[in-house]
């Protein structure tokens, strides 16, 4: 066992502090990872409040890892101690059933996917995540982050790139497809920069225009504003696909009506409150409603690969730990560009 400096929530709702988590011992098939960087996603948020239900605290959150193995063990044969890795939002799965075999360890029906922190780990101990020092992972659980990526700014790969590449990829963003990215924050500005890197026509739709430079920047064709009543009249039937980032509940059926006949909406935001759906905004133009949740090994590291072969991390705003409470507040209130990440050498 490694004794490591942390940040984490006390309790549900309580300000994040420093503390020291015990990490376990190097096992036969693990790699101990140095961590570099830690990004803050909004889903750290809602399980620090408890906004999904019932949590496992103290909570060390941190599902976007970014950092160099320090320590191998006997059996790993992926990794090397001096390796620039990194890891997401889960650090096991059953590995036997049908979504571990075919690589959609995400959706693992076995016990279901071991999160990176608010879960319990094949050891019975609680998962404690990135805003931390070090951490030891199964080999299998990691990925390589290719030389041309700086590790900050990859950090956030690991989640909102993941989860905007696999939805973009399944759904068919391309060449002469129209795609909307809705809410432009941690997830969306990457769904922008991975929209625009695989071809497709990419339009914004943010609350307002305050970050419409940014996003033409990003690789953006168009931007408009959902408070503006006239971008649903002006854009009724446009799009092949709209991806939802965001995280708080919306009218879809408003969305639904922005998509071309048998368009697709693919929800990634996860609100702590349902929706209400009205279904004849399926039925008429024979739509599809459908969601999506980050993606597995392989198709991570493909898209780490993809990333450093366009040239793009995430665009960030590094800070100390001891900002992190400050940080949440600003992510609550879609002030953040784009990504918060934590240079975990100031924790
Ligand atoms: P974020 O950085 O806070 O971005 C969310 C964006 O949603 C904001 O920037 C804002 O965009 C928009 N938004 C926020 N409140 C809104 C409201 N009341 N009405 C309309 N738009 C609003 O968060 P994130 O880290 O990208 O995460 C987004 C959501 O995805 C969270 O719920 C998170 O838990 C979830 N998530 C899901 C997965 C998955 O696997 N499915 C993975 C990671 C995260 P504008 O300022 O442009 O309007
Ligand atoms: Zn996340």
């Amino acid at each position: 066992m490694t004794t490591v400096a942390a940040y984490a929530a006390p309790a549900p709702k309580a300000p994040l502090e420093r503390t020291t988590i015990e990490r376990r011992a190097v096992g036969e098939f693990d790699v101990l990872i140095d961590i570099k960087y830690a990004g803050i996603c909004h889903s750290d948020i809602h399980q620090a409040q408890e906004g999904w239900g019932e949590a496992i605290f103290p909570m060390v959150p941190g599902h976007e890892i970014a950092g160099v193995v320090a320590e191998v063990g006997p059996g790993v044969t992926k990794y090397r101690v001096g390796d620039r890795v990194g890891v997401g939002c889960m650090v096991d799965s059953c590995r036997e059933c049908d979504n571990c075999e075919a690589g959609l360890e995400q959706y693992c029906t076995g016990g279901g996917m071991i999160g990176t922190y608010n879960a319990v780990g094949k050891d019975g101990e609680p998962t404690y995540g990135g805003y931390s020092q070090k951490i030891v992972v199964d080999e299998n659980y990691v990925v390589r982050i290719p030389d041309g990526l700086s590790l900050d700014v990859a950090a956030p790969l690991l989640c909102a790139g993941i989860t905007l590449y696999s939805p973009l990829k399944h759904w068919g963003a391309g060449p002469g497809k129209k795609v909307a990215i809705l809410g432009m924050g941690g997830l969306g500005h990457m769904g922008v920069k991975i929209a625009h890197a695989l071809g497709a026509e990419v339009t914004v739709l943010s609350q307002s225009l305050r970050k419409k430079d940014d996003g033409l920047k990003l690789g953006a064709d168009h931007y408009y504003a959902t408070s503006d009543p006239k971008t649903f009249e002006e854009l009724a039937g446009t799009f092949d696909l709209i991806v939802s980032t965001v995280s708080a509940p919306l009218d879809f059926n408003a969305y639904l009506g922005l998509l071309k006949t048998r368009g697709a909406l693919v929800n990634v935001g996860a609100p702590e409150e349902p929706i209400a759906l009205n279904l004849f905004s399926v039925i008429g133009g024979g739509k599809t409603l459908a969601g999506s949740m980050i993606g597995g090994i392989a198709e991570t590291q493909e898209m780490l690969d993809f990333c450093a072969e366009h040239g793009f991390g995430a665009e960030i705003e590094l800070i100390r730990a001891d900002q992190i409470n400050e940080a949440y507040e600003r992510v609550v209130n879609s002030d953040v560009r784009y990504r918060f990440v934590i240079d975990t050498s100031t924790i």
